[in-house]
């Protein structure tokens, strides 16, 4: 059985448990750092990544999650989750986990466009995807190794790079499982080689 861990510090993280569920694998809410051992993958949910990057902090979470990606375990961040997962952030000095190639820029659509739906295409994964954003952030620029894997009104707003997954977007806020899915794959995946 794959499971699926979802740091639950703060946000979106039951929707997302519920989600995983929906596709056939165990979901776990992951509150400890110890809790990292048992799990095959991690998402980190929407939310207000200062709000969690303050939590990880406080339980001492930082440094276990970057290795857990490190040791090549999947990482599936969404929207504030993305934000952590960058290795840069426009107009910030900050950067958190700093595990993906992406540079982002947080609540890029405006305030007039606080939260939208959208049909996307995700390259691989879905065509007519129904998408929730919720003061989303946007990815300005990519590394060489990292894949688009969405666009929005010229904007990427999902991207993938080896183990690491990333969307503006809530996917865990519909009834349509299959970036969540295409997640719980990748981890089926990595599992297999990470067993050889
Ligand atoms: N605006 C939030 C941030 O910057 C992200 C919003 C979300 O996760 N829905 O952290």
């Amino acid at each position: 059985m794959t499971t699926i861990g979802v740091l639950g510090l703060q946000g979106a993280f039951r929707e997302h448990v519920r989600s995983v569920e929906a596709t056939g694998a165990e979901a776990v809410v992951v509150k400890k750092k110890e809790q990292l051992d048992e799990i095959d993958g991690l998402i980190i949910p929407g939310g207000e990544s200062t709000t969690i990057r303050r939590l990880i902090d406080k339980y001492d979470f930082l440094e276990p999650i970057r290795q857990f990606g490190l040791q090549g375990k999947p990482i599936f961040g969404t929207c504030a989750g993305l934000i952590l997962l960058a290795s840069e952030i426009d107009g910030s000095y900050d950067v958190h986990l700093g595990v993906m190639d992406i540079k982002v820029r947080r609540n890029a659509f405006g305030r007039q466009r606080e939260s939208f739906e959208a049909d996307l295409d995700i390259k691989g994964v879905a065509e007519g995807y129904n998408a929730v954003f919720i003061r989303a952030p946007y990815i300005e620029g990519v590394g060489e190794e990292t894949e688009v894997l969405a666009t929005y009104n010229g904007h990427i707003v999902a991207a993938q790079q080896g183990h690491y997954l990333a969307c503006s977007f809530h996917p865990e806020l519909t009834d349509d499982h299959r970036l969540t899915a295409h997640f719980v794959q990748m981890v089926e995946e990595s599992k297999k080689t990470l067993a050889l």
